[in-house]
């Protein structure tokens, strides 16, 4: 998945073209966010616009003027910006050639996984006691019990 999305912004920072600039910018991002806080110098965790975020899932940062944005929901970058009205290449700093290298790297630190991957902990266990209370658990929740712990497993590779 996460493979996938950064080829995506590789090949639309390679397609950045003249487009809507008026918004433009971490700052405008950072106005449309809830929750928003600094864990960083350039970096910021908030809720995801792009699905119904109670605990802030949604990391950005600010690379040298490119945006990165990662929901640790599975939330597109593509998603993410149509939610608040932006565009992909808002996300790019003006006539700027980027190469797949400068952002294949993981930027996000982590520190910042772990602070969302607690989430995923919280809705494992919730889910846990359920069952042993309940067996009657739908697909949808018994689906989100496998996602949340193969996302806990990962983190850890
Ligand atoms: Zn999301």
């Amino acid at each position: 998945m996460a493979t996938k999305e950064k080829a995506t912004l590789a090949q639309v920072a390679g397609e950045n073209s003249h487009s809507n600039y008026t918004k433009h910018g971490i700052d405008y991002l950072l106005a449309q966010l809830h929750k928003v806080r600094q864990t960083g110098h350039g970096r910021w965790i908030g809720c995801c616009p792009s699905h119904n975020d109670k605990s802030p899932s949604l990391t950005i940062r600010d690379d040298d003027g490119v945006i990165l944005l990662k929901c640790f929901a599975g939330c597109s970058a593509y998603e993410i910006v149509s939610a608040v009205g932006m565009e992909m290449s808002n996300l790019f700093p003006e006539q700027r050639e980027y190469s797949k290298q400068n952002i294949s790297k993981n930027p996000f630190p982590a520190a910042d996984v772990l602070r969302c991957i607690q989430m995923e902990a919280l809705i494992v266990a919730v889910t846990a006691c359920n069952i042993v209370k309940d067996t009657s658990l739908s697909d949808k929740e018994k689906n989100r019990l496998l996602i949340a712990a193969a996302r806990i497993g990962g983190a850890y590779v």
